[in-house]
């Protein structure tokens, strides 16, 4: 899987791509990472990427044109205009997606993850000031997420976070394949049931009995029963769309009664 991220403020990735799982996923040539600056495609001697809002207002636009060139030129895209004869439409989300990371995009959830974990290679235009001008999301991105309902002072954190969510998914990332499997929010979408580590005992604290029994339909029955207890507690609305069996909804209504 190949990112390649449009960034005012490539830098700032370096030290989290440099370590932990990341990094071994880099190495191991699971993932790859194009750090693109806008700056570079800015524009005159200063390299200008920000102006004023036309029609007024505080704060700065990110320019369209740095934004354009910088992405065209790194995936290879004709120049995109509104001149009849150079109209080239923007890639279809399927075969390329360009995701403008944006407060007002869709809500990047596990399942997000799952479905862009499933392309070749994903372009992140990452927004700062006030964000970018408009048409950049009309004529040049074909996603917009957004990471949560709260704003940040730039893209490059929400770039981080898909870019974690979706690697961990690739295969050959974790040591174990079925890492993800229990996760929060994974297919089952249920919360994930508390886990323990040694020492059974910590400071008076016991972990539960049957996690140090041995028995493992015993584990595998008190983690299931956990994690719907969680959900049921925690996340209600998750249950609507969770994968119940028989004995998880006898187990529910005697958690409801
Ligand atoms: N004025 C914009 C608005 O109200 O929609 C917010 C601009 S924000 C200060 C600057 C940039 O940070 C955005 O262009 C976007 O790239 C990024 N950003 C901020 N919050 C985000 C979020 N929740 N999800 C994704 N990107 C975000």
């Amino acid at each position: 899987m190949r990112f390649d991220i449009f960034s005012l403020f490539p830098d700032l990735f370096t030290s989290y791509l440099s370590d932990s799982i990341l990094k071994r996923a880099l190495d191991a040539g699971r993932i790859e990472i194009a750090l693109h600056s806008i700056r570079e495609h800015g524009i005159g001697k200063h390299h200008v990427t920000d102006d004023y809002p036309l029609g007024g207002g505080g704060g700065m636009l990110m320019m369209p044109e740095p934004i354009f060139n910088a992405v065209e030129t790194a995936l290879g895209l004709p120049p995109a205009s509104a001149q009849p004869e150079s109209l080239a439409p923007k890639p279809e989300i399927s075969t390329l997606p360009i995701i403008l990371l944006t407060p007002q995009g869709r809500l990047f959830t596990q399942q997000v993850a799952r479905e862009l974990a499933q392309h070749s290679r994903l372009a992140l235009i990452c927004g700062r000031y006030e964000g970018v001008d408009e048409r950049v999301r009309e004529h040049l991105a074909n996603d917009e997420i957004s990471v949560g309902d709260y704003v940040l002072t730039g893209g490059e954190l929400p770039a981080l976070v898909i870019i974690d969510a979706v690697t961990r998914l690739l295969p050959g990332v974790l040591g174990d394949p079925e890492a993800t499997q229990d996760d929060s929010h994974s297919e089952a979408c249920l919360l994930e049931y508390p886990h323990y580590t040694r020492p059974a005992e910590f400071r008076g604290w016991r972990a539960p009995e049957v996690l140090v029994s041995g028995h493992h339909a015993q584990v595998a029955r008190w983690r299931r029963e956990q994690s719907l207890l969680r959900t049921w507690q925690r996340r209600p609305d998750l249950l609507a769309q969770a994968q119940l069996s028989q004995a998880d909804q006898e187990f529910l209504a005697r958690l409801k009664t």
